[in-house]
């Protein structure tokens, strides 16, 4: 076919880019034919000049295929341009679009793409299938070329890439991956995730992300009207994670008390100190470094064994503070820890900080999607009593990462605790209310879109979906719960029913189960989690976290917020741990 002969022109001899039209019109008409007919020959169409026709019914892109065919030069009917075939490997980027009549090739490209995407999604939610194909760094590195190159590589390369990478991903969205806090994968989530990066436009000003910037405007309304504030009046701003808000809370906290510190710096504050547990996230101590106000200005309070603040201790160390002159102005309460899921008694924690008029933090980026349940929101009692939160849909809520949200009682603060007025992109002389321009309330310049898929998802399933979702993971730790709390072997890092859905528990393999030794004991069984896990990983049947705390060694967290997990898969994951953990 001479029209191939198109393809077989390699971009990088083709400097100005000029193929002939009608050959390559036609080229790519014939294997847009390829494709379901409706779109195929509707680009058909629109080359040959017919794309005015107004967008028609199904019915219509039936006639039109076949008028297209036509138009192919191909009088065989069903077409035979249906068999041409792509040759990728004689493709390359520069023949995508923008180039001329790039759309066939563009379009074929995404399709083989989109197949790629499909074919692991499938996978995802296969059991027979592994969570994770582990090969150990060197492996990987001399396994395959990922050098990158002066000259451009085929497409068909492109697609082997793609392919190859996802052949070595961790399918975090697998029924059995219980390794992290964000799981899952939520298909209308990852529809808006196509479509946010297919939009490819910026938060900082409403100029360029109209609807974006009203989506995060009734989103944040919305959460906030969850937490309690009434009407959901405040202030907000989604991040790039729950660090970060947690960090903008200890700004926005510290400008609150100081205002002055934007202009002048540390040097003109008096030294502050800031509150949060032993079991709080550790970025709250990293905001406190990056802040200027150093780790050594944040006082661990201690938790009972469940890892929840003990307010008396604050208390006292809050009146330790004042009394060597320091400034207490902040804690950071958490509502569902990282390791325990437990929730601090945000009540209690609520009545000093008012009392010392301190600024009231909850870090609930694990727990926050409590307050989509009736049945477990009691937990975050209090919380709306705080100053600012972390919520992060990306955890218990399922959205695709990244999505974070810091929400803010108090309007305005965010404004002008960071805002610089930069006049290329903050003009104040739009015709707009440049109260949309919310560009000026991050710490970063340009700001990814982060709301689509939350605000899509949340339509998709409505409140009550996210609540029946977060309840059933909460059943299911539950069910984790009492499957092991009595078995044989398995030992409970805190005794009661789980808070969040972290189960923490030791496996104890039959060798270590008997010794009398305290010591010894220790010593075996801090070795246990971490054997199984490198087991668990070279099978690639499931992920689970272990960690130490404190004084408790290496110990199993199980942590549930993937929908797609069932009971069957925690009894999966028991029998496993047994089975890889047996003969230690
Ligand atoms: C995960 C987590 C964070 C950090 O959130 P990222 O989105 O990973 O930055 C902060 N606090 C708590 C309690 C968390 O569990």
């Amino acid at each position: 076919m001479a029209s191939l002969g198109f393809w077989s022109h390699g971009a990088a001899q083709r400097p100005d880019n000029t193929a002939d039209n009608s050959t390559t019109a036609n080229a790519w008409c014939q294997m847009a034919q390829k494709f379901t007919g409706g779109i195929g020959s509707k680009l058909c169409a629109f080359l040959y000049g017919d794309g005015q026709r107004p967008a028609g019914t199904v019915v219509k892109e039936e006639t039109a295929s076949m008028e297209s065919n036509l138009a192919c030069n191909c009088n065989k009917t069903p077409c035979a341009c249906q068999n041409v075939q792509i040759n990728f490997s004689l493709l390359h980027a520069i023949d995508l679009l923008p180039a001329d009549s790039g759309e066939g090739v563009t379009f074929a490209f995404l399709e083989q793409l989109m197949d790629i995407l499909l074919q692991y999604i499938l996978k995802s939610f296969d059991r027979s299938t592994k969570v994770i194909d582990f090969h150990y760094p060197n492996d990987l590195l001399e396994g395959f070329n990922w050098e990158l190159d002066e000259q451009p590589n085929t497409l068909e390369d492109i697609l082997m890439s793609c392919r190859t990478t996802l052949k070595y991903a961790v399918k975090t969205g697998h029924p059995r991956y219980f390794n992290q806090l964000s799981t899952g994968l939520d298909m209308v989530g990852l529809a808006a995730d196509w479509l946010t990066s297919t939009a490819n436009t910026n938060m900082f000003t409403y100029e360029i992300a109209p609807v974006f910037v009203l989506l995060e405007y009734i989103t944040l309304k919305k959460m906030r009207a969850m937490i309690g504030w009434p009407g959901g009046c405040g202030d907000g701003i989604f991040s790039p994670g729950g660090a970060i808000s947690n960090m903008y809370a200890m700004l926005i906290a510290r400008y609150k008390l100081f205002p002055e510190v934007k202009e002048k710096g540390m040097a003109a504050i008096p030294k502050l100190i800031a509150f949060t547990s032993e079991h709080s996230h550790f970025s709250i101590k990293k905001s406190a470094a990056a802040l200027g106000i150093g780790m050594d200005g944040v006082v661990l309070i201690k938790c009972d064994v469940r890892g929840r603040i003990i307010p008396s201790d604050l208390e006292r160390r809050i009146l330790e503070v004042r009394q060597k002159g320091f400034v207490p102005f902040y804690v950071s309460a958490t509502a569902g820890t990282t390791v325990y899921g437990a929730f601090d008694p945000l009540v209690a924690i609520a009545d000093i900080c008012k009392k010392y008029n301190i600024w009231m933090h909850v870090d609930a980026a694990w727990g926050g999607g409590l307050l989509m349940s009736r049945k477990h929101r009691w937990k975050l009692n209090g919380v709306e009593r705080a100053c600012s939160v972390t919520w992060n849909p990306h955890k218990m809520m399922g959205v695709p990462l990244q999505c974070s949200a810091l929400l803010v009682r108090e309007e305005g603060l965010l404004q002008s605790c960071n805002q610089m007025n930069a006049c290329y992109l903050f003009q104040t002389d739009k015709q707009y209310d440049l109260s949309y321009d919310t560009g000026d309330k991050a710490l970063q310049c340009g700001r990814h879109v982060d709301i689509f898929k939350l605000w899509l998802m949340w339509r998709a399933k409505g409140t009550m979906g996210f609540e029946a979702q977060i309840d059933k993971c909460l059943d299911l730790a539950e069910y984790l719960y009492n499957k092991i709390k009595d078995r044989e072997g398995f030992e409970m890092v805190f005794d009661g029913k789980p808070q969040h859905t972290n189960v923490c528990f030791w496996y104890v393999p039959p060798s270590v189960r008997y010794i009398q030794d305290k010591e010894e004991r220790r010593n075996l069984l801090m070795k246990v989690a971490p054997q199984i896990k490198t087991r668990m990983m070279a099978f690639g049947t499931t992920m689970v976290s272990y960690q130490p705390q404190g004084d408790k060694v290496n110990f199993f967290r199980m942590v549930i917020s993937n929908p797609a997990a069932t009971q069957e898969d925690i009894d999966f994951l028991i029998e496993e741990i047994e089975r890889l953990g047996h003969d230690l």
